[in-house]
């Protein structure tokens, strides 16, 4: 592994413009502890005072599904089928089966960018959605925009209920610094349990080449998780896939990957990696044992992920 910085030293984030501002006030914040807090424009169905206690409803909501034998069964054949089937022939599937029940959730990746280039062809309804979760980088809620411009695909950006300057004003600081783990549930993990609420399914970008946890993903499988269908249309390619088709389609990226950001997360918990480094994990919570956010991570008994 190449040399790293130790994380949470200093705000390392480059220079960043303010989204323009809209108050959200927290139900659960009186009016005089209520701090203004910066939400993107770009949020295509938020109201001014909804987070994530409040989503949209992109879809009826539809009665959760069980993990009935059924179903796994079903799913395990599907995975069987799909196994070595193109990224677009599992997306037609996943849409086939399950919209208008299908959500993806993007951190604007370069595996998110490709699906959501490939979504505008397949299944362009989906509702996608990204965590907002106030520590992200400028220029990653700048892809939402473009994204937007180049696909006609408006990715609906999701925020914790409490903005970072009251979450960081109840924890005595940001929490980034003491404990991650709390942060990441608190600012993603809840965030997005209410976004898959009425949802049969959700698309993520990872891929299996990404980790050692990764490399033990299906393409369709059960996720414990969060009780509903994961399909992951990128399980099967590696990296030089997808950096070959942002180049061939001119698919719009996240530009700090061309200055030394392996993979882009929270600033407070992203490093550039100067060197470089064969792990695409690498910079994120570096000097930590942390590696993911526990939205793939494996649970104990090996679900999901
Ligand atoms: Fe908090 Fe860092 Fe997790 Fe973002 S990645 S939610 S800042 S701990």
């Amino acid at each position: 592994m190449g040399a790293v910085s130790k994380p949470f030293e200093r705000d390392q984030r480059p220079p960043r413009e303010l989204p323009k501002l809209r108050l959200v006030v927290p139900e659960s914040l009186s009016p005089a502890a209520a701090v203004p807090q910066p939400v993107p424009t770009h949020s295509s169905t938020m109201t001014d005072t909804q987070t994530a206690n409040s989503l949209p409803q992109h879809a009826e909501l539809a009665t959760p599904l069980k993990p009935t034998a059924k179903l796994l069964e079903e799913l395990k054949e599907a995975n069987r089928g799909l196994e070595t089937a193109t990224p677009e022939a599992i997306i037609q599937w996943a849409s086939d089966r399950f919209a208008p029940h299908l959500t993806m959730a993007t951190a604007f990746g370069p595996e998110g960018c490709v699906i959501l280039s490939m979504l505008s062809r397949v299944a362009p309804a989906t509702y996608v959605f990204n965590l907002e979760t106030g520590y992200q980088f400028q220029q990653t809620l700048d892809l939402r925009d473009q994204i937007a411009e180049k696909y006609g695909i408006e990715v609906d950006m999701l925020t914790p209920e409490l903005s970072v300057p009251a979450y960081e004003a109840m924890h005595g600081g940001p929490l980034y610094k003491t404990n991650p783990n709390q942060c990441c549930f608190d600012r993603k993990i809840t965030v997005l349990r209410r976004a898959v609420e009425g949802k049969h399914a959700w698309m993520s970008g990872i891929r299996r080449d990404q980790s050692s946890d990764r490399a033990k993903i299906s393409t369709v499988a059960w996720d414990s998780k969060f009780n509903l269908v994961k399909v992951s249309p990128l399980a099967n390619w590696v990296k030089q896939d997808v950096w070959k088709r942002i180049s061939d389609e001119a698919i719009p990226y996240n530009r700090l990957h061309d200055q030394g950001y392996p993979s882009v997360g929270c600033w407070p918990c992203t490093r550039a990696v100067p060197n470089g480094d064969d792990d695409e994990r690498a910079g994120r919570w570096s000097g930590t044992q942390k590696t993911e956010c526990g939205l793939h991570s494996l649970e104990a008994d090996g679900s999901g992920i």
